[in-house]
């Protein structure tokens, strides 16, 4: 018999998304706003670009769309 109980599979998963990041930092740049860390993911070379604003504190994820910066 087949059981209705069983939870319904996700086929569809993006590859970024079935494992945690392992972020690497490859550069990082002081700015006036933060640390800006530039970090690629060991395991499946994701990139993202985080802002550190203090030390003590986790960095943050930017945007894509922190580059665009008017003058
Ligand atoms: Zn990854």
């Amino acid at each position: 018999m087949i059981s209705q109980n069983t939870l319904p599979i996700p086929r569809v998963r993006p590859p970024a998304e079935t494992h945690e990041h392992a972020w690497l930092v490859e550069s990082r740049h002081p700015t006036s706003e933060g640390v800006v860390l530039y970090v690629r993911c060991g395991d499946c070379g994701t990139r993202r670009v985080d802002l550190q604003s203090h030390p003590h504190t986790p960095p943050a994820a930017l945007s894509t769309e922190a580059g665009a910066v008017r003058g």
